[in-house]
């Protein structure tokens, strides 16, 4: 087995694991599940400190950002995509998919979206129906300042959709203080459940919009319409992976009692970003590092395939590369959720300085000292 140490899927505690074995009931007819669904929902929006309801989706984190576009989108709306990042420019899919025009606010990829150059941009620009962001863009490990972002686009009156799958939980997210109308999130980032759901937290203003739609929402799997007076009927739109929503509440119950978790994804993405720096390795971006992931260049001397495949092969540790445009380019360490732990760190900066040594990559300082030196 590996230890797997990628920007999600993460590690999966075993209790949570096991979760998923308790015994099934009809989830469409027994109510004890669907209090079970909705008491989990109301957890969920508890945590990201919302009043607005949440919704478990059947499916991973992609199905969230389409049925938010699925869902606003109508024929001809415009929608602003701002993007720094590959799932940033990639919100522009699902807008186009269900008729609506993108417009890009494209900014360079090595630094966070400057609020006050978008105040700019708004004051000229502000004919959107909603606008898209992404909190953390995880292949460059980009984090944006939703809680300053999020209020200047409201302030036009356009909605924002905001992908927050890799960045909650190990970020702050405060969705009412930011005003989020949407926000998506994944249970296989630093939630550290297994990969399979999605939910949502949808504002009231996005629930008028929707409901005031002049066309049908052009999906049923991606509309978020169908969940609407769920609970008053007892019903489901369709069957809830029962065994899924298990293991998924165990892991929020955890991370309910977790005090430390942001504190903590601080102090080891810090003390990684300083100890990849110090050895003379560099990191991807200027500005704007989420404390979920770390990104580094690959050394001219070697390739991404060469230290990736030592990892697995000699230190049984699972790093990732990336894709798209940055696929070769950088290598990404996973410390999110369960992965945000001192010792797991610490094996895997031990296992990369060796890797990189055995590749013939000189390093100033020990990674792994240094990394310890640091989380004193
Ligand atoms: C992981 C992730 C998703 C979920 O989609 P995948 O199918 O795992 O690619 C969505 N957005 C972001 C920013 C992610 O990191």
């Amino acid at each position: 087995m590996y230890k797997i140490m990628t920007p999600g899927p993460t590690q999966v505690k075993e209790s949570i694991r096991l979760a998923r074995a308790k015994e099934c009931t009809n989830p469409d007819l027994d109510e004890t599940f669907i209090e079970f669904y909705k008491e989990t929902c109301e957890l969920i929006s508890r945590l990201l400190h919302t009043e607005n309801e949440t919704l478990i989706l059947g499916g991973e984190g992609i199905l969230g950002l389409e049925a938010a576009c699925a869902s606003l989108t109508e024929p001809g709306d415009k929608v602003l995509v701002l993007d720094n990042g590959v799932y940033g420019k990639g919100f522009a899919d699902f807008v186009s998919l269900y008729g609506g025009e993108p417009e890009f606010y494209t900014v360079d990829d090595k630094n966070p979206i400057d609020p006050k150059a978008l105040e700019e941009f708004l004051r000229e620009n502000h004919k959107y129906k909603y606008a898209t962001l992404v909190h953390c863009d995880t292949p460059s490990g980009m984090l944006n300042n939703i809680h300053e972002i999020c209020p200047l686009i409201e302030k036009y009156g356009i909605l924002t959709v905001v992908d927050s799958v890799s960045a909650m939980f190990g970020e702050e997210v405060d969705v009412d203080r930011a005003g989020i109308d949407i926000l998506c999130g994944g249970s296989q980032k630093a939630v550290s459940a297994p990969p399979g759901l999605t939910f949502v937290t949808i504002s009231d203003r996005a629930k008028k919009v929707m409901a005031e739609r002049k066309t049908p929402i052009a999906s049923f799997y991606a509309n978020l319409k169908v969940f609407e007076g769920y609970y008053e009927a007892k019903w489901f739109p369709y069957t809830m992976p029962i065994s899924d929503i298990y293991g998924l509440r165990a892991a929020f119950d955890y991370i309910e009692k977790d005090k430390d978790m942001l504190c903590r994804h601080a102090r080891i993405g810090n003390a990684c970003r300083k100890a990849i720096r110090d050895a003379g390795l560099k990191l991807y971006l200027e500005q704007g590092f989420s404390n979920t992931v770390t990104v580094f260049e690959v050394p001219k001397e070697t390739t991404a395939q060469d230290i990736l495949t030592v990892m697995r092969t000699k230190h049984k540790i699972m790093l990732a590369g990336s894709f798209d445009s940055l696929a070769g380019q950088v290598i990404r360490i996973g410390h999110m959720g369960s992965n945000a732990n001192e010792k797991d760190m610490k094996e895997t900066m031990e296992a990369l300085e060796q890797t990189l040594k055995s590749l013939g990559i000189g390093l100033k300082c020990s990674l792994k000292d240094r990394f310890c030196e640091l989380m004193d």
